[in-house]
């Protein structure tokens, strides 16, 4: 990113522009001039808006640092080695992430589609070119998990070719396991919603030798998740760096035993014949990331909390504000733990539905994304200010009041 003071640098050094470069009234035409030359995304017609919902893919994750861009910029201009960059940007992260070992994915479902990948060849490079198709290569062939933990995701476990067993209860989950079970898997975000928890789930692993891998997709904040189940044993953890990490959305961490992610890079670019493949990281977002996750734990942590609960105090007062509206702060104990606001109202004084409200927020200007509501409620939605740009709030605060005061 260009700075306001070395914009002016370079602008003194233009005879013309020299002269007016000391004025105040220049500023906003600088403003105007770090401005990205093109409005591609105007260009293109499409539809940019304030992200009060949160890291949605589908709403393209989170926005990068200006010291990430300037990174990925950086690395845009140079040739390494793949595998280089993997290893020296690998030993820094294990080393900020107080782990053995790590890589940089493509995203949490390729970090548990690469992770399992390492568990099912070990270092046999022959073995990760018959990924995904097992049968008769002596490889194993199954992967044990709690039904309650089924999540869409796990469909990067069945990438590898194996099949998912479920259970529900810890004696299913012992009596699952055979010699064909590969590893257990565990989804943090779910640990409330099944019979066996964190810790009881990696104890059944340990007692029957097998690896376990958590995925941690969205568990930061707070800060710490990023090493607190390496070091409670997990063999290999998951996380986005495009959510709370605000890294290259196209980009995750597989955390954990140097053993399997090691392997795992046997199935990564820059090897072709492999799973991996099409889960490729280039160095710009390798790069990224790393900074990414520098920057995260630098970062003052408690002072961004406040500034949340700041942010959603004043959305919530402005909707509260309306007749018939009624408001809550709550914070998902596990995954995408930030103040949250539940925004209700009562459909007999304000017929309009979620879906309704939704869409006029979406079509003023600016356009405004928020959420459902968590419980599926038809007349309620959700609003975090994480993946905000601050001062953002006061626009959702105002249009929200505004698009439920008109009903
Ligand atoms: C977001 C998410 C994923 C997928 O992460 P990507 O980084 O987008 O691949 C997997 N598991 C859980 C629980 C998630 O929340």
């Amino acid at each position: 990113m260009i700075s306001r003071r070395n914009l002016i640098k370079n602008f003194s050094a233009v005879p013309l522009l020299g002269g007016l470069a000391g004025t105040t009234n220049l500023l906003p035409f600088l403003d105007a001039a770090a401005a990205p030359a093109k409005d591609y995304f105007r260009d293109l017609g499409i539809r940019t808006f304030i992200n009060a919902a949160g890291t949605y893919t589908s709403m393209t994750g989170s926005l990068m640092l200006p010291e990430v861009l300037s990174a990925i910029q950086y690395a845009s201009k140079e040739y390494v080695i793949l595998d280089d960059l993997q290893d020296k940007v690998g030993q820094r992260i294990a080393s900020l992430a107080k782990c053995e070992y790590a890589v940089v994915t493509s995203g949490a479902a390729s970090a548990i589609t690469l992770g399992l990948t390492g568990v099912l060849t070990g270092m046999d490079e022959k073995k990760a070119e018959l990924v995904p198709h097992l049968a008769g290569t002596g490889m194993k062939t199954e992967v044990v998990m709690q039904k309650a933990h089924d999540i869409p995701y796990a469909h990067a476990l069945k990438n590898t070719g194996v099949k998912v067993i479920l259970v529900e209860t810890k004696a299913e989950l012992e009596k699952a396991i055979n010699d064909q079970t590969a590893m257990l898997f565990f989804v943090n975000a779910n640990n409330f919603d099944g019979q066996v928890q964190v810790e009881e789930f990696l104890q059944v692993a340990k007692a029957h030798r097998l690896p376990a891998m958590i995925d941690c997709a969205a568990d930061v904040p707070p800060v710490e998740n990023l090493w607190k189940y390496t070091a409670m044993g997990y063999d290999m953890v998951c996380f986005s760096g495009g959510k709370g990490i605000r890294g290259p959305q196209s980009a995750g961490l597989l955390l954990g035993k140097e053993k399997y992610i090691k392997a795992a890079r046997l199935s990564m670019p820059p090897r072709g014949n492999t799973v991996g493949r099409g889960m490729k990281v280039n160095k710009e977002e390798i790069l990224g990331m790393l900074v990414a996750l520098e920057l995260y734990l630098q970062k003052d942590h408690a002072k961004e909390w406040k500034q949340w609960e700041a942010q959603v105090a004043l959305i919530g007062n402005a909707a509260a504000s309306v007749p018939g509206v009624h408001t809550a702060t709550k914070v998902p104990p596990i995954a995408n733990h930030i103040p949250t606001l539940h925004v209700s109202w009562d459909p007999a004084k304000l017929p309009l539905s979620a879906a309704a409200l939704q869409e006029k927020l979406r079509k003023g200007t600016p356009s405004i994304e928020v959420a459902g509501s968590p419980e599926g409620k038809p007349h309620a939605i959700s609003i975090t200010t994480w993946m905000m740009v601050p001062g953002q709030e006061k626009i959702v605060a105002a249009r929200l009041k505004e698009a439920l005061s008109n009903v």
